[in-house]
């Protein structure tokens, strides 16, 4: 039998227009008012409605409807959310202001912004929501562009031999903050994408992030042949064609997408590299519609991309074998008139048989950033390859640590803070007086409002196993029944994230006759909850959940060690609110920044982690602990042991003797002031709000300007620097450094303070010697750091020039010192990296 589906929405009595439209901001999802407004409809309907207000609306009686739209004290309540949110959304800020006309559109492969719109795997899909709802906070103007999954990721069960399944729950859109975003004329919008020639249709739904749109490409069109419907049935599908579909949806639709929805981007930030495509898409545009040359589209788009790289690991990074991005790439890399070689060598690292998308990305983007100083660090030494003529500590990446949205605050812990920071200082990236506020929380205070979050959090807990036991015919753990699992008196141990292996889930089971120590200590005992999904194809994940497991089971310690299955969004917000200490394992320096730990810090709970990631900048000794990171050590197995170590003797001691010191009195005085430790420096450095600042005016602002800088008068100025890079180009090989002299000549021992003095010679074409700089640089070894100082062109005469110039050598050290070559145009050298001439001093 065909049937045709249609989608059939109720109909609602006017009265109540305000609270249907506020159900389709997901800023009803986070504003405490707004949720109370919901959940005051039906508490037990709002909470099997997964906190969603469209699902719960859809799920409402008739009875129920009519009631509420002459319920003079709801409408009165719901028209007092309603203010609430046009406060909100008309509210300006000079971060806002300062963009002026230009918008950023913000390109990421998932979105983690409610756990109703499951389209999002994992911590990179958070950030992206976060990023989102801190831009909406800010009044910055952002767009966001993703793919709408239909079964988004999969959903975890694990049974009682501790083996995971996955399931694939097919989303139901209708029950989904999301509507279809229409055209100018009210009717749907519809992009038509070409794959191997084919078109392919896409539909675009439309998210609203408080003032922010989220679109969200779906290719789950009618008309579509089978295998184009299911480009975007699956995050992260494992086919490797599959997944390069699903790139060129987003890529090339997204642009149109933007353009559909009325948004001319001034700067496209990418997310990762999986929307690299988006710059041929670009290239295409600027070529065609606006008739430039490549040169002149590559220095604009150049000019105005914002790059973050998310992956500390190469082979983790997308990439696909040439052939492949040629056989799909072949006719639109053509049709701008470029070959193929040239395409691919913009995506080659090491060789050109491997096309690595955040290869194409850094070469296309002037600023570009990993997520933490360390991230930042190691991705300099990563992407190294692609500026052969720089020294790894110039790899122009730097870092903007990423941060959390304050909709990760547990609601005792929010309304605390809401009583004692200056108003409004959640939603703003300003940090004045935070301290101070912060250390003016009763103790008493904050050590309730945390034992509320933990108790709601067992309470969670408990119905969530309860549930999934009940489903599948298990018994009660250990005798233990679900309702007494847990224990609100006990230190409670969370490690929530990924299992895979550099996270290192089973590191505490490295010395398991202590741990079961640590855990049934008459006195201070311990207990661990675990969870977390195991990639589909990660068997070596799903064996990690099965040890933990079995561990706890063989060793009747299941009351003790509890995993929860199906960590997803909602689980983690519970836990991080709820949780006394937060353990994180990773090996240092896989975990790019780790932001579960700053969800769980700013919550007031104690980071116990490797120094990796955000870590290292946070911990300061008195607001959690640090696991030193043994990597000198190269066998594994010895070097999780001395990690380890590290753990059990803190658990053993200070951490359960602080924790346990509240038997005594009231509240523990030294963990409570651990916690606002903890508070403070989230609350300072980690928020999302800091994070966005930094975006904006370290990136945005000056990428938005110097686009429009570049497109004044008609795009004199890109016609200007094409032709400048022309002549540059033209005369390297003939440039050269000649002669040089120095004060410092056959000498390897200086003195802090002397001037090292340089005059060169360079030989040119013609009098050309402006087009070139000489630079003396200098290394300095212990902090692995450097310095440029510009020469000046002291004289030229036809085909010489003349430069000069010197450094005072300030710190005492191991100092390199050299002379380069250099185009003189800053923006040239971001465009041509390549072109620079060493001389050894
Ligand atoms: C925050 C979060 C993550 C990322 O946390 P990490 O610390 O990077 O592991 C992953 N999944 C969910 C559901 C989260 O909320």
């Amino acid at each position: 039998m065909q049937l045709t589906n249609v989608l059939v929405y109720p109909r609602y009595p006017e009265s109540l227009e305000r609270l249907i439209s506020l159900a389709y901001n997901l800023w009803s999802m986070w504003d405490g008012e707004a949720r109370s407004l919901y959940r005051r409809i039906d508490e037990n309907l709002y909470r099997e409605a997964n906190n969603n207000p469209v699902q719960l609306l859809h799920a409402l009686p008739e009875e129920r409807i009519s009631e509420l739209a002459s319920d003079r004290d709801f409408l009165s309540e719901m028209d007092r959310v309603w203010r609430r949110y046009q406060e909100y959304a008309g509210k300006g800020s000079e971060l806002g202001d300062a963009f002026g006309e230009s918008t950023v559109a913000y390109f990421s492969m998932e979105y983690g912004l409610h756990a109703s719109i499951p389209v999002y795997a994992g911590g990179l899909g958070i950030l992206s929501g976060d990023h989102l709802k801190g831009a909406s906070d800010l009044g910055i103007p952002l767009v966001g562009v993703g793919l709408y999954y239909r079964n988004g990721y999969f959903r975890q069960h694990i049974f009682a031999d501790g083996s995971q399944r996955e399931e694939y729950v097919s989303n139901r859109i209708y029950d989904l903050a999301l509507t279809e975003l229409k055209d100018g004329q009210g009717g749907p919008v519809s992009i038509t994408v070409n794959i191997r020639k084919q078109p392919v249709r896409i539909r675009v739904w439309l998210a609203r992030v408080g003032r922010v749109r989220l679109l969200l490409l779906d290719t789950g069109v009618h008309d579509n042949p089978p295998e184009y419907r299911a480009i975007t049935e699956n995050l992260y599908d494992a086919r490797r064609e599959v997944r390069l579909m699903q790139e060129l949806v987003l890529g090339f639709g997204g642009v149109q997408a933007l353009h559909a929805a009325g948004v001319r981007p001034s700067v496209f930030h990418l997310n990762e590299g999986h929307s690299s495509f988006l710059i041929l898409q670009r290239l295409k545009e600027l070529t065609g519609e606006e008739k430039l040359s490549l040169d002149e589209a590559r220095a604009l788009i150049t000019a105005t991309t914002v790059f973050t790289t998310h992956t500390p690991v190469e082979a983790g990074n997308e990439n696909y074998p040439a052939e492949m991005v040629t056989s799909f790439l072949a006719p639109e890399v053509e049709a701008l008139g470029m070959s193929m070689d040239r395409f691919l060598s913009f995506g080659s690292l090491h060789n050109s048989s491997t096309f690595w998308l955040p290869a194409f990305a850094i070469r296309f983007s002037r600023h570009v950033n990993g997520v933490s100083r360390l991230h930042g660090e190691v991705s300099r030494r990563m992407w190294k390859d692609l500026f052969p003529q720089r020294m790894t500590c110039e790899v122009p990446i730097t870092h903007i640590t990423n941060g959390v949205h304050h909709s990760w605050l547990g609601g005792p812990m929010r309304e605390l803070l809401d009583r004692h920071l200056p108003p409004g200082r959640l939603n703003s990236a300003d940090t004045a007086g935070l301290a101070e506020a912060v250390d003016r929380i009763p103790d008493e205070q904050l050590w309730e409002a945390h034992c509320r979050c933990k108790q709601d959090m067992i309470e969670y807990l408990r119905d969530r196993i309860e549930k999934s036991f009940s489903r599948r015919g298990y018994a009660p753990v250990n005798g233990v029944r679900t309702d007494r699992l847990l224990d609100p008196e006990v230190l409670t141990v969370v490690f929530a994230r990924r299992f895979t292996a550099y996270k290192r889930p089973t590191f505490l089971l490295a010395d398991r006759d202590r741990l079961k120590a640590i855990l049934t200590h008459a006195r201070r005992p311990v207990q661990l909850v675990f969870a977390g999904k195991a990639h589909p194809a990660d068997s070596l994940g799903k064996g990690m959940i099965k040890e933990l497991i079995d561990f706890a089971r063989s060793n009747g310690l299941e009351d003790r060690l509890v995993f929860v299955e199906n960590y997803d969004s909602l689980l983690a917000s519970y836990l991080v609110q709820g949780a006394d200490v937060w353990l994180n394992t990773p090996l240092k320096p896989f975990e790019a920044s780790g932001t579960s730990g700053m969800k769980a810090g700013l919550n007031g709970v104690l980071n116990l982690s490797v120094l990796d990631g955000w870590w290292p900048e946070c911990y300061n000794g008195r607001n959690g602990w640090a696991i030193n990171s043994a990597m000198t050590v190269e066998n594994r197995e010895a070097r999780d042991a001395v990690e380890a170590e590290q753990v059990y003797g803190l658990l053993e001691s200070e951490i359960t003797e602080l924790y346990y010191e509240h038997r005594e009195e009231a509240v523990p005085r030294r963990w409570v002031r651990m916690m606002k430790e903890s508070l403070r420096t989230v609350l300072e450095g980690f928020t999302i709000n800091r994070t966005l600042e930094r975006y904006v005016r370290r990136f945005y602002l000056p990428a938005a300007r110097e686009g429009r800088r570049l497109r004044e008068e008609g795009g004199r100025e890109i016609k200007e620097l094409v032709y400048r890079a022309e002549q540059v180009r033209k005369l390297w090989d003939s440039v050269r450094i000649d002669r040089v002299r120095t004060n410092i000549k056959d000498r390897d021992i200086l003195f802090a303070g002397e001037e090292v003095q340089v005059d060169c010679e360079i030989s040119l074409d013609g009098d050309s010697g402006s087009l070139f700089a000489v630079e003396l640089f200098s290394y300095r070894h212990e902090e692995d750091n450097f310095s440029s100082i510009p020469l000046e062109l002291s004289e030229q005469q036809s085909g010489r020039a003349w430069f000069r110039g010197g450094i005072t050598l300030r710190a005492p050290g191991m100092q390199g010192l050299s002379l380069r070559l250099v185009p003189a145009d800053e923006q040239l050298r971001t465009l041509h990296p390549e072109l620079v001439k060493w001389f050894t001093l």
